[in-house]
Parts: C-alpha cells; sequence; structure tokens
C-alpha cells in the first residue's frame, strides 16, 4: 500500500465507535417495533416500558429507586441529555466546575449555557487532581460535569473522590451532572460507583448514560438522564423543545437491550480487557508511553518517545504516513498547552483492526 493510499485508507482509532457488529437481539428487537409501527413521535420524554425498564435497571445494578413517571427522560444520546441538563438547570452566569482533559462536548454545552467555567486539572500518569484546586473551583459554583469511567483518560473516580466531590456539592448546594455512559467498562476489578448513589446525593444529581457504548449502537442515539424531579422538570421542557423524543422503535429495543441483564454485561466487559491489552501491547511496540485506563475504551498516549513534541503533527503524521487515525490530545483540555504531548487512541475495534494499525504503526 502507498503512503497516499494509507492516507485514505486510515484504520480510525480516532472516534469512539465499535466496528464489530451490535448484538443480534437487539437488531432484531429493532427491526420487530418497526414492523409493529411503533413508528410515530414517542410519549416526549419517553416510551413507558422503557423508562420502566432503565428503573428497573438502576433498582438491580446500583439499588437506585427511581420514579420513571417523573425522573426519567429519554434523549438522543448521552450528548443531548448533558445539553439538556446544562440548558434545563443551570442559568447564564452560574459557576461550573469541569474536569480537563474533559469530552469536547462539555465544551460548547457549557458556552452555550453561559456558564462561569472553573477548570480542574487531571494530571497524568494516574490522572489524579488536587483537592485543594478543586475546593478553590467550587466557591460559588452551582454546578459540577463529572464523567466517569473517564473519555478522554479511562480514569475510574476512587470513591474516595466521589465522596470529597458529593461533599462539596452539599456544602455549595451544587448539583452534579454525571455521565456515566462507561458505567459498565471497568477494568481489573473496579466497579462504578454512581456518584447519586453516596449520602445526600441523590436529590442534587442528574445521572446521564445511553445505549450507545454499553450495546454497541452509538448510532441509534438512545440514552437518557435520571434526576430528582425538580430538576427533572427543566431538563424535559429542554429536551422537548431540541428534539421531541429519541426514535421510537429504537427505544422499543432499548427493552430488550436492557433485559439482556447482568451475563450480557460481564461478557461485554471481558472482550473490552481483551482489546485493552492488545492496544496497550502495541503502542508499547510503537515506542508510545501509553497510560493503562482503568475503565471506558481510550488510552491517552505520550508521543515524545517518538521525537514529536506536538501532538496535532504527530497525528497527522501518523494518519498520513502510517494510515491510523487517533485523536490530537490538546483538543480535550481548556488549555490546549497541558495536553500537546498526548494522542489518545480508541479501541473498541475487531482485535483484527487493532492488530493492523499495530503492524502499520510498528511497520
Ligand atoms: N459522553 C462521553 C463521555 C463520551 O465519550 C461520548 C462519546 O464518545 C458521549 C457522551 C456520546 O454519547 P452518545 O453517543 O450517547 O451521545
Amino acid at each position: 500500500m502507498t503512503r497516499v493510499a494509507q492516507a485514505h485508507d486510515a484504520i480510525n482509532l480516532a472516534q469512539g465507535f465499535p466496528d464489530f457488529p451490535a448484538p443480534a437481539a437487539l437488531k432484531e428487537a429493532a427491526a420487530i417495533a418497526i414492523a409493529q409501527d411503533h413508528n410515530q413521535y414517542p410519549i416526549t420524554w419517553g416510551v413507558p416500558a422503557f423508562r420502566d425498564a432503565i428503573a428497573a435497571e438502576y433498582a438491580r445494578a446500583y439499588g437506585i429507586e427511581v420514579d420513571p413517571d417523573t425522573e426519567v427522560c429519554v434523549t438522543c444520546g448521552s450528548t443531548e441529555a448533558v445539553m439538556a441538563s446544562f440548558l434545563g438547570v443551570l442559568d447564564p452566569g452560574d459557576g461550573v466546575v469541569l474536569f480537563e482533559p474533559f469530552y469536547e462536548a462539555y465544551g460548547p454545552d457549557s458556552i452555550l449555557t453561559g456558564a462561569d467555567r472553573r477548570f480542574v486539572t487531571l494530571r497524568p500518569p494516574d490522572w489524579s487532581f488536587d483537592p485543594d484546586e478543586l475546593r478553590t473551583a467550587f466557591a460559588g459554583a452551582r454546578a459540577i460535569v463529572l464523567n466517569s469511567p473517564h473519555n478522554p483518560t479511562g480514569k475510574v473516580f476512587t470513591r474516595e473522590e466521589l465522596a470529597l466531590i458529593g461533599e462539596l456539592c452539599i456544602e455549595h448546594d451544587a448539583i452534579a451532572i454525571t455521565d456515566e455512559i462507561y458505567e459498565h467498562i471497568t477494568y481489573d476489578g473496579r466497579t462504578h460507583v454512581p456518584i447519586a448513589t453516596l449520602p445526600g446525593m441523590r436529590e442534587r444529581t442528574v445521572t446521564v448514560s445511553a445505549l450507545s457504548k454499553t450495546y454497541s449502537v452509538t448510532g441509534w442515539r438512545v440514552g437518557w438522564a435520571i434526576a430528582d424531579p425538580r430538576l427533572m422538570q427543566g431538563i424535559r421542557s429542554t429536551h422537548d423543545f431540541m428534539t421531541v423524543g429519541a426514535a421510537t422503535p429504537l427505544q422499543h429495543a432499548g427493552i430488550t437491550a436492557l433485559g439482556l441483564g447482568p451475563d450480557y454485561l460481564t461478557a461485554m466487559a471481558s472482550d473490552y480487557v481483551v482489546r485493552r491489552a492488545t492496544m496497550m501491547r502495541i503502542l508499547g511496540q510503537a515506542g508510545f508511553d501509553a497510560i493503562t485506563p482503568e475503565g471506558a475504551y481510550y488510552v491517552m498516549a505520550d508521543v515524545t518517545p517518538l521525537g514529536f513534541d506536538d501532538d496535532v503533527e504527530a497525528a497527522m503524521h501518523l494518519v498520513r504516513e502510517r494510515g491510523v487515525a487517533a485523536v490530537p490530545g490538546s483538543s480535550f483540555f481548556a488549555d490546549p498547552a497541558v495536553g500537546r504531548h498526548l494522542l489518545r487512541f480508541a479501541f473498541c475495534k475487531r482485535l483484527e483492526t487493532l492488530e493492523e494499525a499495530g503492524r502499520r504503526l510498528t511497520g
């Protein structure tokens, strides 16, 4: 393969979508829902049986009691759920604490809301933060945005870190908007702790998740927000005027997805253990200094051992000369300089895809 052909035929380890099939049961359920004519607008905040299934899943997985009639809003993916939470709960000028690096959408979400943003930096190699920096950022804040397991670092916030965040929320009468879309992808015995389960946090937390990552259906655009009715009212109204509702037949298929239960979730997570090991081996062989993720399906890799001092230059080199696409780390930071030496690789791919990327990176 010529170098030019490689650039046109790059292996996409940039975007976080699987290149392997979605579970057959979901595809069948979606086809059946369409055939059964579940094809019109849903109730704005979600098909009732799907909201029931979401409530049942939070009770089963985390012991969180959710009222499906008043506390759930089904959205077009987790992306819309976070946006609707920002717009529906916050006012312009409200202080919002964000950890950086952060999933790119939180940038525009907070700007469109007119939030007064305060960034707290997660620092490599363990992506820990300075508790005092967090305390300072919380002064006068109305909300914090949390994402655990975390994109792009793979950090899983510890119970102690979550406890501190919870204490600060209570002390400052702030809410947590928590994006838990990778809740079922954790490694090395770690388990996901929803911040809503911590003392005093249930009524001040908006919990966001989606079918997208857990069930490998990122294109379905089905997610949800869960919150106390006082917060949910604004979220539902915002959602109503942004998108009216998420795709009706795919919400019906979502009932099947949530019904797949723990066996599916365990098998899905063990497949990611193998993909993570493969990705780490490949990045090591290619000379990157990569930081092992604790959850989610991304790795941040330092490009300095390869002689680069600029992430965009490194990403352009890899896609043009090696045919492998990754995301420049600086795009995840409010201060791009902090991520200038990093690339993010997504490993939600078939093992063959990862091995081919490995051949290209080491060849
Ligand atoms: N939140 C995080 C942290 C993500 O990494 C992503 C996708 O990469 C999303 C949300 C998007 O979720 P959805 O496809 O459900 O909108």
